[in-house]
């Protein structure tokens, strides 16, 4: 098992209380794993310390070790990185209630997510510079592309605001994909879908999955947990008090208690 994520005693405070406390976890290459807990457990905090849009006040986080085998750190050191240098290393996250751009087409809002990995990124193409126009062409094929991967290439031209949930979801998953992502942070996707959108959702999930695309998502319906996911790690108070497969953390005592807790 390669991990391509190492997670080493990770701790961020707000205010003097830890939303995520010493937490150590490591993900292997082309899992998908679920982040599960209580309200205000710290999953959100979690994605966004792997992301790069918070800083741990303590511990480390590695990715992707070079050269194909793990060196002695498990990867290297992205912890004190910016998101956007991160992004470009392969990590994408669709946040938890993330919005689309209004009064934009359903494929302009990809190609937004297209410009992470570009040399000259968001403010070259903001001011349409030169350098960019050549750039755009391939972007644009990328992002049509992934609109056709998420079952969107025939909204393309479509205002994004008129998009059904389901498929403004899916939308914001186009986006991560095309930044090209090694791994794919979602966080809460399937929340206040209607039972056929979280089943297109699923489905997409799968299929990423096939293709040996590595994801975390954070989910609180235990069916889907148990179709999706590898493993699941249970967050409780900023903790991480059981990891496994769906079915032994199941029937984790540590686990009941803290959802009939809360
Ligand atoms: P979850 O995603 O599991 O619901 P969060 O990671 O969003 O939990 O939040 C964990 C705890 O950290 C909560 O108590 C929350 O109020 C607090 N928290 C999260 N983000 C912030 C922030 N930016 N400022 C202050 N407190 C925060
Ligand atoms: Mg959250």
């Amino acid at each position: 098992m390669t991990p391509l994520l190492t997670i080493d005693g990770a701790g961020r405070a707000f205010g003097g209380v830890y939303a995520v406390r010493d937490v150590s976890m490591t993900v292997a290459e082309g899992e998908t794993r679920a982040v599960i807990g209580p309200n205000g457990a710290g999953k959100s905090t979690l994605f966004n310390l792997i992301s790069g849009h918070l800083a741990p006040d303590h511990g480390t986080i590695a990715y992707a070790p070079a050269g194909g085998g793990p060196g002695p750190s498990g990867g290297r050191r992205i912890d004190r990185m910016p998101p956007h240098v991160r992004a470009r290393l392969g990590i994408a996250i669709v946040f938890q209630g993330a919005r689309l751009f209004r009064g934009m087409t359903a494929l302009e809002n990809v190609m937004v997510g297209a410009h992470a990995r570009t040399r000259h990124g968001m403010l070259a193409a903001t001011l349409r510079l030169p350098v960019h126009r050549r750039e755009e062409a391939a972007i644009r094929a990328d992002a049509l592309d992934a609109l056709r991967r998420v079952g969107l290439r025939d909204w393309a031209d479509r205002s994004a605001d008129v998009l059904p949930l389901g498929q403004q979801r899916s939308l914001q998953v186009a986006r991560a994909l095309c930044a090209r992502p090694r791994l794919l942070l979602l966080d809460e996707p399937a929340s206040g879908l209607r039972a056929a959108e979280r089943e297109a959702l699923a489905q997409l999930v799968e299929g990423l999955r096939a293709e040996g695309m590595t994801m975390m998502l954070v989910e609180h319906d235990v069916a889907f947990v148990a179709r999706l996911a590898d493993r699941v790690g249970v967050l409780d108070l900023g903790r991480l008090i059981a990891e496994g497969t769906p079915e032994e953390v199941r029937g984790d005592p540590a686990v009941v208690a803290a959802y009939l807790g809360e």
